[in-house]
């Protein structure tokens, strides 16, 4: 039960994560019809902002899916069947891509890396080399399951020097947190989802293709339907979606990409970082362990639960108690860890809220700590 005092809920989760105010309203209002000119004038600010947002000047295709459908749609529109597939293997997200692979008949490698560690570029371009015929490598830029990134920047130069392999990253928790640089990178088809860095709630994918993977797909053959990316991009023309797009979370994603914008990319980089800095100095001030020993994410800070303590239980009671949302450990780390996000519509206060009801929720499970060290930390970084 809640304690008296904890009457409102915190939503700290990466993914979903808190919705924008201007958003929430401009999704209540009535439906417009989809084949209108007010329709088409709308989407046509979506794209753009998408084209901004992905650092890009190639289409970006909106689907309604959760950002799984996103990464589907990445997988079967531009490989064949028996086509060799190099997936970086360092959390669940990078399972995820194997998992897709092997469902459309693609040879998945998986090139296995330590949970919470950072791929190596040198091990992808020594596999390359060895297998030789490699269609694509499929990565995830921040891999949410541990808190750790993956050098996309670096993987672009590798991958960039072969015609015939595309480079397929999830960009789910690191577009709208991370300067990722699409078409400078030469990242091929990048994907993310409505609910995580974006302000807005789950349903809808993201997905940019460059003309390469568009010269990759009239070879492929895997079967696929409403992902077919071909029939998007010939309603692109158009100004229209193939199907009946989402209209009330297209409004909403018109409304937040105006916010980014109005923002700024760089600005809004920047609070992610800063943010991330106070949630790790946070959790080393209360002599926790950082989770990601690679590149760290600013999408969200992973934490060892400290010894005797089960990370479920710290998710339960944080939830059940304090009102507070945080994400327990997918999978091998079920129970080792637990994950405060911190990436799309949250500020200084958000994250203090988090920090501060960790410490009372471990202080009351029997961890022991100062009151307040976490939060002083914080504050340190936040005001420096
Ligand atoms: C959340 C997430 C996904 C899965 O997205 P769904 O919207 O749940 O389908 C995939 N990859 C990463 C890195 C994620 O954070």
């Amino acid at each position: 039960m809640k304690k008296l005092t904890c009457i409102k809920d915190y939503l700290m989760t990466p993914g979903p994560t808190p919705v924008h105010p201007r958003a929430l309203a401009e999704m209540s209002k009535p439906v417009i019809h989809h084949r209108t000119p007010a329709y088409n004038e709308m989407f046509q600010e979506v794209r753009d902002g998408l084209q901004y947002l992905f650092q890009t000047d190639d289409p970006v295709m909106v689907l309604a899916s959760s950002g799984t459908g996103g990464m589907e749609g990445a997988v079967s529109n531009f490989l064949c069947k028996g086509d060799k597939a190099l997936v970086v293997r360092g959390g669940k997200f990078g399972d995820r891509w194997s998992e897709i692979c092997r469902s459309f008949g693609v040879e998945a490698i998986d090139l296995e890396v330590e949970w919470g560690s950072s791929v190596e570029p040198d091990r992808v371009a020594h596999l390359m080399e060895k297998e030789g015929d490699v269609r694509a490598v499929l990565v995830q830029a921040s891999e949410t399951s541990t808190g750790a990134c993956h050098p996309v920047d670096a993987l672009g130069r590798i991958v960039g020097q072969y015609p015939e392999t595309l480079l397929i990253v999830d960009g789910i928790t690191a577009i709208g947190v991370h300067d990722i640089r699409t078409r400078e990178w030469g990242l091929d088809v990048v994907v993310t989802g409505s609910q995580k860095g974006l302000m807005m709630p789950p349903g809808l994918s993201m997905i940019s293709v460059s003309e390469k993977a568009w010269g990759m797909a009239e070879r492929s053959d895997l079967p696929r339907y409403y992902f077919d990316l071909r029939k998007e991009r010939k309603s692109l023309s158009k100004n229209q979606n193939a199907y009946t797009p989402a209209v009330s979370l297209m409004v909403g994603l018109r409304e937040v990409l105006a916010e980014i914008r109005a923002e700024g990319l760089e600005n809004i980089f920047q609070r992610h970082e800063t943010l991330a800095r106070a949630a790790r100095a946070a959790v080393e001030a209360l002599g926790l362990e950082l989770f990601a020993r690679g590149i760290p994410s600013n999408a969200l800070t992973a934490v060892c639960t400290p010894e005797g303590i089960d990370g479920q239980e710290v998710v339960k009671t944080l939830r059940g108690e304090y009102g507070v949302s945080v994400a327990g450990g997918q999978e091998k780390a079920k129970g080792k860890i637990f994950r405060i996000s911190h990436m799309g519509y949250v500020g200084a206060f958000d994250l203090i809220t988090a920090v501060s009801a960790v410490e009372m929720g471990l202080k009351q499970m029997g961890y022991s700590l100062e009151l307040g060290a976490g939060v002083r930390a914080a504050e340190e970084v936040l005001m420096s």
